[in-house]
């Protein structure tokens, strides 16, 4: 089975996981808005067997927003989001940007639609550019 690297910015949280994605969705919710500090959450589902943690497991914090299904997993050295398992221990949620490689499923879905950022319409047709702009 093929097997796909992950980790921090800062490199002390490593792990190695199955590329047997079952979705990937895009939450545009409020709450993934600030919790990513950015437009929306790109998370990847799996089980929880799927990944082997190689270091810093010991250097994760987690965040769980109490009466909601929102919670949050980052280093505690560079703020990195990174992978945790669901509140009820059945589903590891993946940030998809904490992998290194291609996962084997694309964006399905934009979740929470409605209460997406309110420039995010602009972002979507803004210019591009290979690098840092003044
Ligand atoms: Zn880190
Ligand atoms: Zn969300």
């Amino acid at each position: 089975m093929e097997k796909l690297t992950g980790g921090c910015l800062c490199g002390k949280v490593e792990f190695e996981i199955l590329n047997e994605f079952a979705h990937f969705q895009l939450c545009h919710c409020v709450q993934c808005q600030k919790v990513t500090g950015s437009a929306h959450a790109s998370n990847l589902f799996t089980k929880p067997e799927a990944i082997s943690w190689h270091s810093g497991w010991d250097n994760i914090t987690r965040f769980d927003l109490e009466g909601r299904k929102i919670s949050n997993a980052f280093c505690s050295s560079c703020g990195s989001r990174v992978p945790y398992l669901s509140l009820n221990g059945d589903i590891l949620v993946v940030p998809a940007g904490s992998l290194n490689g291609i996962p084997n499923k694309s964006p399905q879905a934009n979740i929470f639609w409605a209460e997406r950022a309110r420039w995010y319409d602009a972002a979507l047709t803004a210019e591009h550019f290979t690098e840092f702009i003044e």
